[in-house]
């Protein structure tokens, strides 16, 4: 194909010719510049290219707008973000422009992950690895694959508490055999929360954090655009992230709510025929 475009490119008069008026004969060299450099961008492309869309906002139903592909684009950088089917970013387009944002707590030094279409949530792990293997070579190894999540549908919205220093589900009463400290000792040190902070008061931060990320979400989606609700949905997404077992199905729910609140800053069009 690269060949047969860089003849087209010859015949068509307009390429290989000089603008001045020296007369100018490309050499074979030229052409197989050309020809290699039209071979690699289009090895590169299905790889390497990034879609490019746009919110499709439903005036009459705000939370059934939609976001539509509406071309594609080669994003050198963005392209260097690996694979994730719990990707910690998402990619946003304004115009031409597509932008990386962050939609899960990332911890300093930790790898910043998107995903490649393929999602934890709506896909089981080998329809998931059919796709990426096929279409990318590669086999994924994230941890929902390697843990085999269950997608949404079997999701539950049960709070597992986790140790934040190790990792482990911490016991009914919230301790960590390994650390030997408690989910509360971990906050207390972790978020500059006083000291008198106690267990009955554990229930009711959680209480306080789940009925703001409720409220945010509702208001997001009636189409309220305050950087406080979308402050509210990340303090949920960092509570589940630091003290939460994953998967937990409140997370998806307000990774979702978040990634609409930022498509609608980006590209969109309002339509009242959906
Ligand atoms: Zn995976
Ligand atoms: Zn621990």
């Amino acid at each position: 194909m690269a060949v047969v475009l860089t003849w087209l490119l010859k015949e068509s008069g307009s390429y290989f010719s000089c603008t001045s008026d020296k007369s100018f004969t490309p050499s074979q060299e030229d052409y197989i510049l050309v020809g290699s450099t039209l071979f690699v961008h289009m090895m590169n492309l299905p790889c390497n290219a990034h879609s490019i869309t746009e919110l499709q906002i439903n005036v009459n139903s705000l939370s059934n707008s939609f976001s539509q592909e509406i071309g594609c684009g080669a994003f050198g950088v963005l392209s260097l973000t690996n694979h994730s089917c719990n990707p910690s970013a998402a990619r946003f387009s304004h115009g031409k422009v597509v932008t990386l944002r962050a939609i899960s707590f990332i911890k300093k030094g930790a790898e910043i992950t998107d995903s490649y279409g393929e999602h934890y949530a709506l896909e089981m792990p080998s329809q998931r690895n059919s796709v990426l293997s096929k279409q990318y070579c590669f086999t994924c190894l994230c941890e929902p694959c390697k843990n085999n999540w269950p997608t949404y549908a079997n999701l539950t919205s049960k709070f597992n508490l986790k140790c934040c220093k190790c990792g482990l589900i911490v016991d009914s009463k919230g301790w960590c055999i390994s650390c030997n400290v408690t989910v509360l000792e971990n906050m207390i040190s972790e978020e500059n929360i006083e000291n008198s902070f106690t267990s009955s008061d554990l229930g009711k931060h959680i209480e306080h954090i789940m009925s703001k990320y409720i409220n945010a979400h509702t208001q997001i989606l009636a189409g309220e655009d305050s950087i406080l609700y979308k402050d509210d949905l990340r303090c949920m997404i960092r509570f589940i992230d630091k003290y939460v077992v994953h998967p937990c199905k409140t997370y998806f729910e307000a990774q979702e709510t978040l990634k609409h609140y930022y498509e609608r800053l980006g590209s969109r069009v309002y339509r009242k025929d959906l």
